[in-house]
């Protein structure tokens, strides 16, 4: 089934994929999140489609930038049509999303929402560039805790390195984690 054009504002587009026979709907999402994002469209017809689709997946892979009013939209956007499906996840998150989410962790709705994969940037200091790589969460896995896998450089073939801080790039995995003193 062909994709719908939900919005198609300057700095905004949305398609949805709504899959009858898998009962999946798949929102995909490309260019910026601000007070002119048509959101309330888009939960509009959520809300119509909520028998047809018991699965909701949102692509934010190529959302570029997100400025404050439309996180504020994003968050009641997100709210609202995550209670509208069973289950609810993300296929690909930015960078620049991901950063703003590791900040308001509410801007990937409720901690059971899966993320599927993100961007991580990483850093090659032979040839001063930067990579954003695609992985899924199992990818960054290591023991109890989370770490970037090892990447050659495509050029060069030197290891890159992450070029973020760990510790905050990677605060989204641990979302619905118990936080706080966990005893000696
Ligand atoms: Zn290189």
């Amino acid at each position: 089934m062909l994709p719908i054009t939900l919005s198609r504002t300057e700095r905004l587009k949305i398609l949805a994929n709504l899959d009858f026979e898998a009962k999946t709907l798949l929102l995909e999402l490309e260019g910026d999140l601000d007070e002119n994002s048509e959101l309330k469209k888009v939960s509009d017809y959520c809300v119509a489609v909520r028998k047809e689709a018991r699965s909701l997946t949102l692509d934010l892979g190529r959302i570029h930038y997100v400025n404050s009013p439309g996180i504020r939209a994003w968050i009641q956007f997100i709210s609202r049509i995550q209670a509208q499906f069973e289950s609810c996840s993300f296929r690909l998150l930015s960078e620049s999303f991901l950063h703003l989410a590791n900040q308001l962790p509410e801007m990937l709705g409720r901690p059971e929402n899966a993320v599927e994969s993100f961007e991580l940037p990483y850093y090659c200091s032979s040839c001063d560039s930067r990579v954003l790589v695609r992985l899924g969460c199992e990818d960054v896995r290591s023991g109890t805790g989370f770490e970037p896998p090892a990447r050659k450089c495509g050029t060069c073939g030197e290891p890159l390195l992450m070029d973020e801080i760990e510790q905050d790039y990677f605060r989204f995995l641990r979302r619905g984690a118990p936080t706080g003193p966990q005893g000696a």
